[in-house]
């Protein structure tokens, strides 16, 4: 494969060359990461255009309905909008994100718009890093939003939050005790809620339901990151695609001010610093899984198991061993 060749088609924003790009990120091959690297590094420049926005929520909330809807309010501004997913399930259930092809029909036939499903891989990890490289690559090719899309399972929402600059939750209309079920730490990462549905018969209980989450935000401890009045609640109704235009026009004000007072860089630089040190760990940790090294950490296992030593003190041995040089 001529990387230099994908490489220039790629900043040209021709989708297929994009789509290559991206399996070609997340194939495990080593010799395809070889060639991964090498696409990622000549692309450098091209980088850190997009808007990177995290979008969360629960299965059934309405994460696809409200991507679609609010995907084609923006490629109808002219914007190029780039989708990509987080979810380590998918292995397991055989692609139940952005896995079949039902889904977000008519954001998938727009030219302004470039959906790929989640990478089947099992561990939160893999799934982390090839998103992450996808959302760079979607960058390079000129897209000027990247949604990151996840279910909500507890930590991909961590990962997500490490891959975007906006972090946006999409939440259902639903009964005071129901907004208990919220966990602390997903509210404390949000800088958007988005109560969904907010029509027809579950229009008042949507209003009733964002009220609540507003006063919920106000109660979190105020963070530097935040402009007044955010993080902000708002309702939407992917389905009748109302309140999409205000909930962008508060993702662009929240972006806006980030930028201006460096918080924006700041949160990059941050997240950069954080993939780097991911990686030396899971380079670290891969060294330790293949030949010799991966024999002594199954006979040190076994020495722990038996109580023969101590955890500490066969991991000391481990990495005497085998990492130090
Ligand atoms: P996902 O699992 O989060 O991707 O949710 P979907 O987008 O597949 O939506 C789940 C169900 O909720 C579908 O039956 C949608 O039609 C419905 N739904 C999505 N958005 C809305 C909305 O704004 N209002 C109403 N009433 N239903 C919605």
């Amino acid at each position: 494969m001529d990387i230099s060749d994908l490489a220039t088609r790629i900043s040209k924003g021709e989708r297929r060359a994009l789509a290559r790009g991206i399996t070609l990120v997340e194939s495990a091959r080593a010799d395809h990461r070889d060639q991964a690297t090498e696409l990622l590094a000549r692309l450098k420049e091209h980088g850190n255009t997009a808007l990177r926005i995290g979008l969360s929520g629960t299965p059934g909330v309405g994460k696809s309905t409200f991507i679609e809807a609010f995907g084609m309010m923006l490629t109808g501004q002219g914007l190029r909008v780039a989708v990509l997913a987080v979810d380590p399930s998918s292995a397991r259930s055989g692609g139940s994100i952005l896995g079949d092809k039902t889904r977000m029909e008519r954001l998938s036939r727009d030219p302004h718009a470039f959906i790929r499903p989640s990478p089947s891989q099992s561990t939160l990890g893999g799934v982390a890093r090839r998103t992450r490289e996808a959302t760079f690559l979607c960058e390079a090719a000129g897209f000027d939003v990247v949604l990151i899309e996840t279910v909500g399972v507890g930590q991909s929402e961590t990962v997500v939050a490490e891959l975007s600059d906006l972090f946006v939750l999409l939440l259902a209309p639903a009964g005071g005790d129901e907004l208990q079920g919220v966990k602390r730490g997903i509210m404390e990462m949000a800088d958007i809620i988005l109560v969904n549905k907010a029509d027809g018969e579950l229009k008042a209980t949507a209003t009733r339901t964002c009220a609540d989450y507003a006063g919920a935000l106000r109660l979190l401890r105020k963070r530097p990151q935040d402009p007044p009045g955010f993080p902000k609640a708002l309702t939407v109704s992917a389905l009748e695609e109302a309140g999409l235009a205000q909930a962008w026009d508060e993702m662009q004000a929240l972006a806006a001010w980030r930028r201006d007072n460096g918080h924006f860089d700041a949160r990059r630089r941050a997240q950069a610093r954080y993939w780097f040190g991911e990686e030396v760990r899971r380079a670290l940790l891969a060294r330790l899984d293949t030949g010799e090294a991966r024999a002594a950490m199954d006979r040190l296992s076994e020495e722990v198991a038996e109580g023969r030593m101590l955890p500490a003190e066969a991991a000391r041995e481990m990495l005497a061993r085998h990492l130090d040089d």
